[in-house]
């Protein structure tokens, strides 16, 4: 329980990477606030399940990850509920499959706002609280796709790119206020993420869905294997250890040699 008196928020944890993120930090008994949508139920018996497993405080907060107000709203109910935040996950997002020149502009203003901008927010939001504690967590779910390009996915990879270049300024500004600020990069994992691309992935590119799993997921993988949710959460617990007190500004990889 090395995360005890340590809070935590974690965007887009109603499911996937985010829930393991959560589940994780809260084994490790921090408080944690999850965020995400989907069903109101699931969601409570999850928030629960996370403070049985604490034995701290969980809180669900609805921010929609497009609306600036509500993320600051949130971080700021993560101090005055909580005290923290001390550490910060940037992990909600979406992805949409496109060519180019038919990429649907809405998708992505959307796929930007979620997956890159809400970080932005939420670091904004957070780094004042974390630098008065001296001491302080950011990290984000970036994707192997910060690294690598895929086609059909312009608005994704550039986010996740932009992922990997925001960590690292935020590293430089924080790096002597014993903060980190560091960037995951997973491979395939699955989750609803990836199972909802798998039909515009078989229309764009003319597969039929075991090839889209074989020949195009799977075979980014030099392992052959889908990375798991509980892998990056894993990763994610790491890099809040005293011991990665030094890892700061990295974008690291967990994606079976994918970027090798
Ligand atoms: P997921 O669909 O299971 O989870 C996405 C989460 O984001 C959900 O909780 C959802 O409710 C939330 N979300 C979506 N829009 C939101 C909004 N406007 N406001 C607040 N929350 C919102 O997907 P996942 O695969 O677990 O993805 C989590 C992160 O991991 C994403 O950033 C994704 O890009 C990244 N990632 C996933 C993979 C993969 O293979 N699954 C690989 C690399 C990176």
């Amino acid at each position: 329980m090395f995360l005890k008196g340590k809070t935590a928020i974690v965007t887009g944890s109603t499911s996937g990477i985010g829930l393991a993120y959560a589940k994780a930090l809260a084994a490790e008994g921090a408080s944690v606030v999850i965020n995400g949508f989907g069903d109101a139920d699931a969601i409570e018996k999850e928030r629960a399940a996370l403070e049985a497993t604490s034995g701290a405080k969980a809180l669900y907060d609805a921010a929609d990850m497009t609306k600036p107000d509500q993320i600051a709203a949130m971080v700021q109910r993560a101090h005055d509920e909580l005290g923290g935040p001390d550490i910060v996950i940037n992990n909600a997002g979406i992805q949409h499959v496109s060519k180019i020149e038919d990429f649907p502009i809405d998708k992505w203003d959307a796929v930007i706002a979620i997956n890159l901008t809400s970080a932005f927010h939420v670091i904004r939001a957070a780094v004042p609280f974390m630098k008065e504690k001296k001491w302080g967590r950011i990290i984000s779910t970036a994707s192997a796709h910060s690294k690598v390009a895929s086609p059909n996915k312009a608005a994704y990879v550039a986010a996740k790119h932009g992922i990997a270049g925001l960590t690292k300024t935020v590293a430089l500004e924080t790096a002597t206020y014993g903060i980190t600020a560091n960037a995951i990069s997973p491979g395939y994992v699955w989750t609803p993420l990836v199972e909802a691309q798998i039909p515009d992935t078989m229309s764009t590119r003319g597969l039929t869905r075991e090839q889209v799993i074989n020949d195009v997921l799977l075979e980014a993988q030099p392992t052959k294997e889908f990375v798991t949710a509980e892998q990056v959460a894993a990763f994610a617990l790491f890099l809040c250890r005293d011991e990665a007190a030094q890892i700061t500004g990295a974008n690291l990889s967990i994606d079976g040699g994918w970027t090798a």
